[in-house]
């Protein structure tokens, strides 16, 4: 039985860089992962392909709009050679797995291919794969993650009605699809889609897109897609979907009552993903699990001493809701990495998680909306910039969206900011260190922003929260 400080159960972006984390700090570490690349979901079927084809998306909306700028030579029908685009996405999967491979040498870390289980007392057995028994003399480090699922009336049949796992490798560009969820997943597939060509419908159960964003980015991003010839249906539920030869008939019950038929090569289904612990025998050991999702402290650490989990797989006691999301899983195996070691460490504040939506316009947010600090009791202000003022949105051709702020009238501390459009996604990092250094607004006006950049808007919308911006 070969013993190692510790044994981490998945290499996904919480496994794998806890494992990293915790062999600097000087631990003798091991990662069991069954699948045949380290990386996990992020890397293989998530955050990586999803966006490597969103940048083709961008690709041909540039190439489409080469007249406007001044590009000759590109005549004739555009389209998109899925093959091409598949091959290159791939390329890059490929090299970034590889490069956490390279990463595990680097730090002396093995990796045990297999699938494994909790035996006890620090055992865990390789049932599948490279099967053996290890030890983890401080700590089982469990970074599961998660996996898709559906609601009820919908089946995932894989072929035609598919997940996200089934939606990157499409070989051909759909004529239709229906796309049920708009969560960051949802949205970013129907950007994806509609850019390719195919016509696309949304159907949202609750009464607006991304619910999870502040109310005037959803309101933003309905706009836009009707512009695009995106169709959504919010306040809409999906009732019936049946694959029928090569399409699916789709029955849903819509916000006026009415209920809408439709038939779409695919339904893709992304209503979120659930906790992946079948098989792990988990609960055998008697660690205390909440709807699925093994349950742990701040500090990462299960009911039962010696196992520690992190990622998709986990509830945090206390918080309402714990985001599934590759740097949150990461932040979480880093923390959970150093007090394994005995290393000062500090727990994460998830009011300051930032969350990016990939989707065209791209959504940045990090902190509080306008309703979430009012529901907390504060005396809200909110300052919004519209980047269309911007002399580089005008430059990039791409002038939808704003920055807003919203700050507590009190105390000028800034609580939250949300933001839709061009580099948003990038742009939040800077409304991220102004909430995780409980910057006021008047920090933010004082901060020099760059001209031309868009991140000038983050400062205009300082301006605003103040009463007035300097360009409007
Ligand atoms: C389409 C899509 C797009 C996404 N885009 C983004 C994005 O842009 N940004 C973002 O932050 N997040 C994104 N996410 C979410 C992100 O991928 C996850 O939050 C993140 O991967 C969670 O990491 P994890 O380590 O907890 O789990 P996972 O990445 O799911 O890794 C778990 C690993 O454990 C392995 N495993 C499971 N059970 C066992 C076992 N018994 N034995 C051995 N190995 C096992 C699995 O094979 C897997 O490799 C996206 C997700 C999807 C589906």
């Amino acid at each position: 039985m070969k013993d190692y400080d510790v044994v981490v159960i998945g290499a996904g972006t919480g496994g794998y860089v806890a494992a990293i984390r915790a062999a600097q700090v000087g631990l003798t570490v091991a990662v069991v992962e069954k699948q045949k690349a380290l990386g996990g979901t992020c890397l293989i079927w998530g955050c990586i392909p999803t966006k490597a084809l969103l940048e083709h998306a961008h690709a041909l909306k540039v190439v489409q709009h080469a007249k406007e700028w001044g590009v000759t030579g590109a005549q004739g029908p555009i389209g998109i050679d899925m093959s091409q685009v598949h091959a290159r996405k791939d390329r890059i999967v490929g090299g970034l797995t590889k490069g956490v491979e390279f990463l595990f040498k680097k730090n002396k870390i093995e990796w045990i291919k297999g699938t494994a289980r909790l035996a006890g007392n620090g055992g865990i057995e390789i049932f599948e794969g490279d099967k053996q028994t290890l030890r983890a003399r401080k700590e089982i480090i469990v970074a599961t993650g998660s996996a898709p699922r559906s609601v009820p009336g919908v089946t995932i049949d894989r072929k035609r009605i598919i997940t996200s796992d089934e939606a990157i490798h499409l070989a051909e560009v759909p004529k239709s699809i229906a796309v049920l969820g708009s969560g960051a997943v949802g949205v970013e597939f129907a950007s994806i889609f509609r850019r390719f060509g195919s016509d696309v419908t949304i159907f949202e159960l609750l009464p607006r897109l991304v619910p999870v964003e502040d109310e005037a980015v959803s309101a933003e991003l309905e706009k836009s897609f009707r512009k695009q010839g995106i169709t959504s249906h919010t306040g809409a539920k999906v009732t019936k979907a049946v694959a029928a030869g090569d399409a699916v008939d789709i029955e849903a019950q819509l916000a006026d009552g009415t209920t809408k038929t439709l038939r779409a090569d695919y339904l893709l289904v992304a209503t979120g993903r659930g906790p992946v612990t079948a098989g792990l025998e988990i609960e055998r050991l008697g660690v205390e699990m909440e709807k699925g999702y093994i349950a742990v402290d701040a500090m990462y650490r299960t009911s039962v001493p010696g196992i520690s989990a992190i990622g998709d797989v986990i509830t945090v006691r206390g918080l309402q809701a714990h985001p599934q999301l590759a740097h949150v899983s990461s932040a979480e195996g880093i923390v959970a990495a150093e007090r394994i070691a005995g290393r000062e460490t500090r727990p994460i504040n998830y009011d300051h998680v930032p969350g990016c939506t990939y989707c065209e316009p791209e959504i940045g947010s990090v902190g509080l909306t306008e309703r979430e600090a009012q529901e907390r009791g504060y005396d809200v202000r909110v300052g919004t910039f519209p980047f269309g003022v911007l002399a580089r949105a005008k430059m990039a051709g791409d002038v939808e969206g704003f920055v807003k702020i919203v700050a507590d009238k009190k105390y000028d501390e800034v609580l939250g900011v949300h933001m839709i459009g061009l580099r948003s996604t990038e742009l939040v990092a800077e409304a991220t260190l102004a909430l995780r250094l409980e910057s006021t607004v008047e920090e933010l006006i004082r901060t020099i922003h760059a001209h031309p950049t868009m991140a000038e808007a983050v400062g205009e919308a300082a301006h605003a929260t103040h009463g007035a911006a300097i360009h409007l």
